[in-house]
């Protein structure tokens, strides 16, 4: 791709950040403070993967816990108050060789020096009607942020990667059983955590075998799961309060194929944690954070902070480029 020579316009901004989530929202707070006056596109999913969740009880400063939604209101109000501008809109294209950096908006075009990519990753989900009434009731996608809510409980996670025997092996912690549920016969789990999971006491597995419903809908709770063998055909219901998905992330990185150096599963290959990088060439004033990059932390205060370093390596760049 030839990179398109603009003069920067008094327009040009000098970051915009794609993503509202953790990572986007304190970018946009460091961002603001040091006077960019950051656009922040939300994106698909405004808010991220907080914003599904419940209670945050690991998030530092909130010994009580706090509600994720609301967690990620105090960090829109925070950017906003010193300064960052929100804007309900996700992009439809980029030219990130161009100088000034071009995104376009809908109809909008938008010229920017740096832009920071914290679209995130979202949860694969079975896509059940039922599963997806009941998330953050009964249904959830991240052990570390819920398991706790299924303490003394009877839970099933779904999967049969490294995720769902690290989540299962987790959950042992507060369940009081766990049935995996993987729908072969086959693990894609590296050995040594599948035999660690099936060495443990607490945990059962269930091969070949698929959910089919998620119970409780009515009553805002999940009261079991309808499941059925894949090799007998047999149906039947399994009693647990909780289920947990452990079958995998996609980055929300689509966008950028092509345009960037992706891993094998879509995830930004990002040089020194926060700079994106073309044929492993660093793409000039190209930021990333959060979750978009990192396939293996996946925390709300992981993609904060790695929010902060792309707004301070941002401002770096800025300063190194005459602003
Ligand atoms: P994987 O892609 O490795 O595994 C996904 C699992 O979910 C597979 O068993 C897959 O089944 C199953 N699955 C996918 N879609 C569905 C569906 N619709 N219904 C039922 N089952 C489904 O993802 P992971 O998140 O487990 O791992 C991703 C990467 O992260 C891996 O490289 C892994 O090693 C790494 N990782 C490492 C950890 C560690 O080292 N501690 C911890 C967590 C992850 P099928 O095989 O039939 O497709």
């Amino acid at each position: 791709m030839t990179p398109e020579i603009t003069t920067p316009t008094p327009e040009t901004r000098d970051v915009v950040i794609l993503g509202s989530g953790c990572a986007g929202l304190t970018a946009a707070i460091y961002a603001a403070r040091s006077n960019l006056k950051p656009l922040v596109l939300e994106g698909h999913e405004p808010g991220g993967q907080l914003s599904i969740t419940t209670l945050v009880e690991n998030f530092p400063g909130w010994p009580d816990g706090i509600q994720g939604p609301e967690l990620i209101e105090n960090m829109k109000l925070q950017a906003q108050r010193f300064g960052a501008e929100l804007r309900m809109a996700h992009l439809s294209a980029a030219d990130l060789t161009a100088h000034p950096i071009k995104l376009t908006v809908g109809k909008d075009i938008i010229h920017t020096r740096t832009v920071i990519i914290a679209s995130g990753a979202s949860a694969r989900w079975l896509n059940l009607p039922s599963e997806q009434a009941l998330i953050g009731n009964g249904v959830s996608s991240c052990a570390t942020c819920d398991g706790f809510f299924a303490r003394g409980k009877e839970i099933a996670v779904i999967g049969g990667g490294d995720s769902a025997m690290e989540e299962a092996l987790f959950l042992t912690r507060f369940a009081t059983k766990v049935t995996l549920i993987n729908r072969t016969d086959r693990f894609r789990a590296s050995p040594i955590m599948l035999e660690r999971a099936k060495a443990h006491p607490s945990i059962r597995f269930m091969t070949s075998t698929i959910v089919e419903e998620v119970l409780g809908v009515e009553e805002k709770d999940v009261k079991g799961l309808r499941i059925k063998n894949t090799v007998s055909g047999e149906v039947s219901i399994l009693p647990v309060s909780f289920m947990f998905l452990g079958i995998g992330h996609i980055p929300n990185a689509q966008a950028f194929k092509g345009m960037m150096d992706l891993d094998e599963d879509g995830y930004i290959l990002a040089s020194d944690d926060v700079h994106c990088t073309l044929n492993g060439q660093v793409l000039p004033g190209v930021f990333c954070a959060g979750d978009i990059k990192d396939r293996k932390y996946r925390q709300a205060i992981t993609a904060a902070g790695s929010g902060c370093m792309a707004a301070l390596e941002v401002e770096k760049y800025l300063e190194a480029h005459g602003r």
